[in-house]
This record gives C-alpha cells, sequence and structure tokens, in this order.
C-alpha cells in the first residue's frame, strides 16, 4: 500500500472519525500547533491553551489507539510554523506517496491546502470532516432561487432529514417554534446552578506560549483552566447539561445577569467547533434524555436548543460557504469607526457592557444575549467598523472560528450584510437589557433617560442609528414602525446632539 500523510487540523478533532476506524502502518497523522495559527488575529489565551491541549490530547489518544502520529509542539526547534513547509518535509521525510486532509472549515485554510495540493508531485485527496449535518454546499442549494435564506425553513429541513423531535411528519407537541416562550428574566437566584468544570493546571504550557512571544488577551488561573478539552471531558459536560440546566435552557436562554456569566447556557460549543463533540450527538443525547424526564422538562426548553444546533450553527455554516469570500468584505452601512478602548479592559461605566466584557476577558465566554444584544447593539448603534469587530470576536471568545464568528457578527449582530442572515438589524434601546435582568439597576447612567449628564448611551444611539440609516432601512416592512414614532418625537435634535456628543468621546463612556 501507497504511504499516506494524513493531516488533522486543530479543529478537526473527531474521534469517530472514518479515518481512524483502522490501523494501518502505512499512515502517518500529521498534527501541529503553528505561528500561522496563533497569530492570524490575536487570540484570548485560554482559546490558545484549550486548542494546544485538546490537540495533545487528541494525539496521545490515536497513539494508544496504535495511530502513528507526527506532532510538532509550538516551541519545537523542528517545527515549520506554517502548512505549506509542514507538510513538504513531512512528505519528504517519511517518502510519502499520497497526501490526504479533511476539508477545513475556513476558507483561508481551505484556499490555502488547495494551493499546497496543486505544487506537489504526489497525488492528493480531501475528505469530509464527518462532523455537520449538511455538506457545505447543502444551504446554497436548498435556497435556490430563492431571494433570501429563511433559517426557519431550513431548520424544519432538518428537523425532518434528521428525524429529530419529529411524530411521523409532524413537529412533536404540534408547534415547531416555541421561541415566544423562551425570554423572561431572571429574578430567582436560587435555581442557579454552578457549571460542571474540569480544573486543571496550565502553568507549564503558559509559560512556553510566553517564551514563545505569542501575542494574546485576557485573563487565566494558571492552576484553573476550567474549559474541556477531551472527548470525555465534554461527554460530562453534556450530561451535566441534560442532567442539570436543559429544564431551564429555554426560559433563561435570553436573560442578562450580574448573578452568573453562564446560566442555564450548555458551554459546548468548544466542544463542537473542535469536533470533540459532533451536533448530532449532542442533539440526540439531549432529546433522549427529555423523552425520559418528560413530566419534568418542557418541550420548550428541548426546542430552543435543538433550534440553535440543528437551525442556527448549521445554517450559519451553509451562509458561510454560499457567500465568502465576498462576506468578509460587507459593510452595509459603511461604518468606520474604531472600537472604543474599553473593548479591550471592560472598563465602561456602562454596567452591561463593562460585565459582559469583563466576562468575556476573564473567560473567553459571553453567551448569545450578551453577544448580540449589549456588545454587538452598543457596536452597531455607534457605527463601529465590521473589520475591528470580527478581529474582536474572532480573537476573543473560545468558540471562535471564522465560518461561525462571522456570520454571527458581520451577519446576525451587524447587518453588514444587508439581510442575508437576518431580516432586520438586532438594534434595541436600553429598554430592552432592562426588561432582561438587572444590569441597569447597577449602572452609572439612567435606563430611562435619552439626554442630560446620566442618560443611558444606547438610547441617544438608538434613535442615530435610525435617523442616518433613513434610506437604507425606512422601506424595510419590520422597522418602519420605528420611523412613524420617530417622527412623533418631539426633542428629535436634542437626542441627536446627544449622541454625537458621546460618540464624540467614546472612550470615556
Ligand atoms: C456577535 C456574535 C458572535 C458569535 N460568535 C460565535 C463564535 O465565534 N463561535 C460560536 O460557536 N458561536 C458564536 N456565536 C453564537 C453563540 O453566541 C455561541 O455559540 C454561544 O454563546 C456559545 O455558548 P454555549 O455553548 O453555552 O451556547 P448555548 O446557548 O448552550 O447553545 C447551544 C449551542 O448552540 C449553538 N449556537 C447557539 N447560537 C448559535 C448561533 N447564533 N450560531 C451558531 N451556533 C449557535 C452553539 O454551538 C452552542 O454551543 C456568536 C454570536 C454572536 C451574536
Ligand atoms: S443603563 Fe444603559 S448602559 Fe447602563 S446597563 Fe442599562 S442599558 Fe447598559
Amino acid at each position: 500500500m501507497a504511504k499516506i500523510l494524513r493531516l488533522i487540523l486543530g479543529d478537526q478533532l473527531n474521534r469517530n472519525h472514518s479515518w481512524f476506524q483502522d490501523k494501518n502502518e502505512d499512515v502517518i497523522y500529521l498534527m501541529a500547533e503553528m505561528r500561522q495559527e496563533t497569530d492570524y488575529v490575536i487570540h484570548h489565551i485560554q482559546k490558545v491553551l484549550a486548542f494546544f491541549i485538546s490537540m495533545r490530547n487528541f494525539a496521545e489518544y490515536l497513539d494508544r489507539e496504535g495511530h502513528q502520529v507526527k506532532y510538532f509542539e509550538i516551541d519545537e526547534k523542528s517545527n515549520p510554523q506554517n502548512l505549506e513547509k509542514l507538510v513538504q518535509s513531512c512528505i519528504d521525510e517519511f517518502e510519502i506517496e499520497v497526501f490526504e486532509y479533511q476539508l477545513p472549515d475556513e476558507y483561508r485554510l481551505d484556499q490555502q491546502l488547495k494551493e499546497i495540493c496543486s505544487q506537489l508531485k504526489i497525488k492528493s485527496k480531501a475528505n469530509d470532516t464527518e462532523h455537520f449535518l449538511t455538506e457545505r454546499e447543502y444551504l446554497a442549494d436548498f435556497f435556490k432561487r430563492k431571494k433570501t435564506y429563511l433559517m426557519e425553513s431550513f431548520y424544519r429541513e432538518m428537523r425532518r432529514k434528521f428525524d429529530i423531535l419529529m411524530d411521523g411528519k409532524e413537529p412533536v407537541d404540534g408547534k415547531w417554534n416555541f421561541d415566544q416562550e423562551n425570554r423572561s428574566a431572571l429574578k430567582d437566584k436560587q435555581l442557579l446552578r454552578k457549571p460542571k468544570t474540569h480544573p486543571k493546571s496550565v502553568k507549564k504550557l503558559l509559560q512556553t506560549i510566553k517564551d514563545a512571544q505569542i501575542e494574546t488577551i485576557g485573563n487565566v488561573d494558571p492552576e484553573k483552566f476550567t474549559w474541556p478539552t477531551s472527548r470525555e471531558e465534554c461527554l460530562e459536560i453534556l450530561d451535566y447539561f441534560c442532567e442539570r440546566l436543559l429544564v431551564h435552557f429555554g426560559d433563561y436562554q435570553d436573560a442578562l445577569t450580574t448573578w452568573d456569566p453562564f446560566l442555564f447556557h450548555s458551554r459546548l460549543s468548544f466542544a463542537m467547533n473542535s469536533k470533540m463533540l459532533s451536533p448530532l450527538e449532542v442533539v440526540q443525547t439531549v432529546e433522549k434524555y427529555w423523552e425520559g424526564h418528560r413530566d419534568e422538562i418542557s418541550i420548550s426548553q428541548v426546542e430552543g436548543f435543538i433550534r440553535q444546533i440543528i437551525g442556527w450553527r448549521e445554517y450559519m455554516r451553509g451562509v458561510y460557504w454560499a457567500k465568502m469570500p465576498d462576506y468578509a468584505e460587507m459593510n452595509f452601512f459603511g461604518h468606520e469607526r474604531t472600537l472604543p478602548k474599553w473593548f479591550w479592559t471592560g472598563k465602561t461605566k456602562m454596567k452591561c457592557l463593562s460585565e459582559s466584557i469583563g466576562q468575556s476577558l476573564d473567560l473567553a465566554y459571553a453567551h448569545h444575549i450578551q453577544r448580540l444584544m449589549v456588545t454587538g447593539n452598543f457596536a452597531l448603534l455607534a457605527g463601529i467598523h465590521p473589520d475591528e469587530l470580527d478581529q474582536w470576536y474572532l480573537g476573543i471568545y473560545i468558540d471562535a472560528i471564522e465560518w461561525v464568528e462571522i456570520t454571527n457578527t458581520r451577519g446576525m449582530s451587524q447587518f453588514a450584510d444587508g439581510g442575508i442572515v437576518g431580516t432586520k438589524p438586532y438594534v434595541s434601546s436600553a429598554n430592552y437589557i432592562k426588561k432582561q435582568g438587572n444590569y441597569c439597576d447597577h449602572c452609572a447612567y439612567s435606563h430611562k433617560e435619552k439626554v442630560g449628564e446620566k442618560a443611558c448611551p444606547f438610547n441617544s444611539f438608538y434613535w442615530h442609528f435610525y435617523d442616518r440609516n433613513r434610506d437604507k432601512l425606512e422601506k424595510n416592512p419590520r422597522i418602519g414602525m420605528a420611523y412613524r414614532t420617530w417622527d412623533k418625537m418631539k426633542n428629535k435634535q436634542e437626542i441627536l446632539d446627544q449622541a454625537e456628543k458621546y460618540l464624540n468621546n467614546i472612550d470615556s463612556l
């Protein structure tokens, strides 16, 4: 048999991939911690640690299973630190006759690997990652000849296709979507549960990263690194979610509170994005658990969770492959402002932002509504350039990989795609943030006021945003009402002046 080199990227840690079903002396698995991956954006230190530790665990697992693995640690002298040199040097060293890789999820790596293969003098082959429910082009084909990509119709198709929460051809309990029931603020602190974590010391690796002078952001407790870094740990997090958190997941999915950073969210995004868990096994496990506990857990909790994964997650991937590379350039509103300095420190008087950014720096995590309706909302209202935001979101979160980061940031949160992902921009004044929790109760600004010293910046920014983008938004049938309200307001100029004043002093808000 020909000697084969198989590349495994850092987010391809899928133990159940068909590659690993047989052991073969002629196959060498290649894994590498590389500067090209640590340096394309400034990552959170916990993200770098999580990837390196999970990769090392994965390589050890393959080795234990009797596979041949060539692994490069970041500080190894012989580490070529980039993909071209890495692949070529291993082909030469091991006299490889065929090079294989799994289709990367990022456009930049896809291009790079195609280029590498075109230069090779040996045969090469790309394999599916066997992770997602659909293939890259599925969504674009599904919506062929349609003007817009409607997430809800895609989601229903996934439910039918994979027989998830179905009763024959109909949705279980007669409804596809329980979103209206999933919007409560959390009033009772007693309901909260501690997250399931796997604390471990990362002192040694941290020192290696420092010595290598890899630039990072954020904080970490060297004695207590808490993210899951093996399939076993990820499965424990999944079980814990089913047993302890699912019961309230949907109810408090959109809640905002200073009491707890995680609420009832699963913390499974890194486990799935690194492919240690597959989305199908996650939703099937959750569905099965619910079937055994239907008297305790309502359908709205389960449907809300499953929609995020087989709906939003899968849909975002489809949009990414349908629209890249142009997507990365989109800036529908022509926003140009740079990110306020406090996005890197959390030091702002606005409580919603200091909490959401502060916990992102400490934990490499913020839940969806913090990302969408606090940081994202602020940035959109303030007119921050989407490139600046992409860099920030791509760096700071444990789960940030471009295919899911850019579609959420540029698309869902910034409407920079002009309405591919969402039908209207997700913007709100302080009203929404106040309604969803207790941030405003602890804030230096007043959520009720639009103008004056104490006025919450979200209030004047909200109207400034609508006013300056009238030509782009007024005809949107879902927005017309906002303009009718704005037109009736008496102190329009005062509100616009307040917004300008704040925008001119954005770093000191
Ligand atoms: C501006 C912005 C940027 C984001 N960037 C990322 C990112 O880089 N990587 C990432 O995985 N998610 C991203 N999201 C989506 C979402 O916020 C995270 O998936 C979620 O907060 C992860 O925490 P969790 O695992 O506890 O999620 P849970 O609330 O427990 O949800 C369960 C799972 O559903 C999936 N999911 C939920 N919402 C989405 C969504 N909108 N798109 C795709 N999958 C979703 C995730 O896999 C998540 O693990 C972003 C959202 C916004 C608004
Ligand atoms: S008052 Fe405004 S800035 Fe303060 S927490 Fe509420 S929404 Fe945020």
